[in-house]
């Protein structure tokens, strides 16, 4: 295994997206290019169900592991004119497109940055004609839980809100140090205890293998710790350490306060270990889930997804991103927002979409994006029926078959039990944009 993770682990995309953003072509897109492939879409599907994502940047203060888009402040003057701007920005589908939205998610940033005042007008706006229509649809909220209030679990309860994630990280004080980011267990039990007693249905608990100071014995504590409190779906992400992308942001801490290659996939089987053991299902890469829960009947169910957010529920072939830096897409385009507030905001009251960059994806796209999107979910895959293509990408599959990582039978690929920590690179293969030869380029964090 020891040789394995030496070996595959090489910059590789986390592929919520085929072709990966910096792979897209329209740059910059057109507005009524884009416009364009949202009509097509509901031409092709001939039904209005609609995810939409909305990206509220603001954070109280700097946690230095962060890859997100954000802005920091404590200048909470700074709501009124962004929901203004997002509300501009869905006026502009509102008034061409009759969507119906039954997926909702609010991410950042710190959404609950935000007064439950400013998310009612929001809300209000977006949800205001389906009132009553709520009960079915599947909303979601980041929770930071030093910031979310009883009136923000209440209120977003009210708007058909039943599932929120806790962004926790590690309760080890030396890593929430290292990454200046504090809360404690108590914080989070109480903030989570009162999801419940509201009536949230399931609660998710974030956290991060690979941070600077991050040892096994205390890790091992935070998730007995998560494991007391058993929330119904927990994410477990590797932290993607990539300073020369995200800047001052991950410049916090030193190189060599972060675990090996060896001590970080040990955190990750250690803590699978755990989860495993305590009843929880594996879903894909990164997520756990007790069987109740959608993620885990999703999974049985094999309509298990996968978007910018990571796996969803539900496979919707439109989504809409709100907000600086949100993605949308429509199933034949990807684009995305400006990424710089003011900007964004400018763009967005003058009337304008706000995209700057984009993507029109061929039939070839299509079948990879569907390729990779089963290997994600389901850990194999058809390959495509062009022989070429195919020839390509059984080349790249090569040497992952001779080191019993996958298996090529019947036209499929399967990703083995022992391959599963290398999906990414499975998947890599399959890239149509990616310079196979170059396996140190910086554009993307390491795959293991
Ligand atoms: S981790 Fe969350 S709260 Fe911290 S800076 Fe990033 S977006 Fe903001």
């Amino acid at each position: 295994m020891n040789t394995l993770i030496e070996k595959y682990n090489i910059p590789c995309p986390r592929y919520t997206s085929y072709p990966t953003v910096p792979n897209w072509k329209q740059i910059p897109m057109g507005e009524e290019e884009w416009l364009q492939s949202v009509r097509q879409n509901l031409a092709h599907f001939k039904q209005n169900k609609t995810a939409v994502y909305i990206h509220l940047p603001f954070c109280e203060s700097m946690c230095t592991f962060c890859g997100c888009h954000k802005r920091i402040t404590k200048n909470h003057g700074v709501e009124g004119g962004y929901v203004d701007a997002l509300l501009n920005e869905w006026q502009i589908y509102s008034d061409q497109f009759l969507l119906h939205i039954d997926d909702l998610h609010l991410g950042g940033g710190t959404p609950t940055f935000f007064s439950m005042e400013q998310l009612d007008r929001l809300l209000g706006k977006i949800l205001g004609k389906q009132k009553g229509q709520l009960d079915d649809c599947n909303f979601s909220f980041e929770g930071h839980p030093n910031h979310t209030k009883k009136e923000h679990l209440e209120g977003l309860y009210k708007w058909g809100f039943r599932r929120v994630s806790f962004g926790i990280q590690d309760y080890d004080q030396t890593v929430q140090k290292a990454i200046h980011r504090f809360q404690s267990f108590e914080q989070v039990q109480q903030v989570h205890e009162l999801a419940k007693k509201i009536g949230y249905k399931s609660i998710s608990h974030d956290l991060v293998y690979g941070l600077p100071k991050q040892n096994w014995q205390g890790f091992k504590r935070s998730i007995e710790l998560t494991l007391q409190l058993r929330p119904d779906r927990v994410s477990l992400y590797s932290y993607a350490h990539v300073p020369w992308i995200k800047g001052n942001g991950q410049r916090g801490f030193d190189e060599s306060d972060l675990p090996d290659n060896h001590e970080k996939r040990a955190l990750y089987e250690g803590a699978r270990e755990l989860f495993l053991d305590a009843g929880y299902i594996e879903i894909g890469m990164d997520h756990f889930a007790l069987p109740h829960d959608d993620l885990a009947i999703a999974l049985k169910n094999k309509s298990l997804h996968r978007n910018f957010m990571g796996y969803t529920v539900q496979e919707n072939n439109l989504l809409i991103g709100l907000g600086a830096s949100s993605i949308s897409d429509s199933y034949f385009a990807f684009a995305q927002n400006e990424k710089k507030v003011e900007t964004y905001q400018e763009l967005a009251l003058q009337g304008q979409v706000p995209i700057v960059k984009g993507h029109l994806l061929s039939a070839q796209d299509q079948q990879i994006r569907r390729n990779i999107l089963d290997l994600m979910c389901q850990y194999e895959s058809e390959l495509p029926s062009d022989p070429e293509l195919t020839a390509n990408i059984r080349k790249q599959l090569e040497e992952l078959k001779e080191d019993g990582l996958i298996l090529i039978e019947d036209g499929k690929v399967r990703v083995l039990e022992e391959g599963e920590a290398f999906v990414r690179n499975v998947c890599r293969a399959f890239d149509q944009y990616i310079d196979h030869s170059q396996i140190d380029n910086q554009t993307y964090s390491k795959a293991i």
